[in-house]
């Protein structure tokens, strides 16, 4: 940390973000080649929920410009003023959103991973039609169908695809999912990938620290990685929907 408060991070910080930006840049790379696909073609979302800023200044600073939180308010607070310093930043909502913060959420993000629901389809049809600004979306996919985890489940998926492009015109790329902590991940991406296709969508995102390699191997194109790329959390983040 530094002396004089602000997020300038120290040296040691610096290294230790780029190192392991770059350690999880090779594997990336090299889960990538193992399946046949170019490297290019998986982004690395560096989830910076709850991590102190001086480790996410580091990763700025050694050039990552692809972020993930998980909740509004926390990455207002963190980025709002960032984002004029750093003009090609990217910032994707990778946790819940309540309609009542879609507006928020429009003005600061530039993408949306979690649409699981079409009230919330809808809430952000009338802001990207009110604020002029369309955000490329994702659908969450509940594939374990656990209850206490956000998400459509797989059977509902259409449906929810229709409402969502069809009837609101919301940009939906592709689909995401929060894997089952306890079960074996492949299946879970496996069945995403599936569902992805069915739908002819080429965005798939799936895969944490644990398991991002299992998630390239399936097809992934945006893997989501918080602990391997900024350390542990300094204290447990609300939980993960
Ligand atoms: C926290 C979080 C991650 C990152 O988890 P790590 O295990 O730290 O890599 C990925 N996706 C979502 C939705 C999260 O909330």
């Amino acid at each position: 940390m530094t002396a004089t408060g602000d997020d300038r991070p120290d040296d040691a910080v610096v290294k230790a973000v780029a190192q392991n930006l770059r350690d999880v840049g090779s594997r990336v790379e090299r889960a990538a080649a193992e399946a046949g696909r170019s490297a290019d073609a998986v982004g690395l979302v560096a989830v910076s929920k709850v991590q102190p800023a001086d480790r996410v200044a580091a990763a700025l600073a050694a050039g990552h410009r692809l972020f993930g939180e998980n909740r509004v308010q926390e990455a207002k607070t963190r980025w709002s003023s960032l984002r004029e310093r750093v003009p090609d930043l990217r910032l994707h909502l990778i946790g819940p959103l309540q309609t009542n913060k879609a507006r928020e959420a429009v003005a600061l993000f530039d993408m949306i991973e979690t649409v699981d629901r079409p009230k919330l389809a809808r809430a952000l049809a009338e802001e990207f039609a009110r604020s002029g600004r369309r955000l490329e979306c994702l659908l969450q996919v509940n594939t374990g169908e656990e209850a206490q985890k956000h998400g459509v489940a797989p059977a509902e998926l259409e449906g929810l695809y229709r409402i969502a492009v069809e009837e609101c015109g919301v940009p939906v790329s592709g689909l995401m999912c929060i894997q089952p902590i306890d079960e074996a991940p492949a299946p879970h991406f496996a069945l995403l990938a599936e569902l992805a296709a069915g739908l002819d969508l080429p965005v798939l995102s799936m895969g944490m620290s644990a398991d991002f390699e299992a998630a390239i191997h399936q097809g992934a194109t945006l893997v989501r990685v918080g602990t391997a790329i900024f350390g542990e959390r300094p204290r447990p983040p609300a939980a993960i929907g």
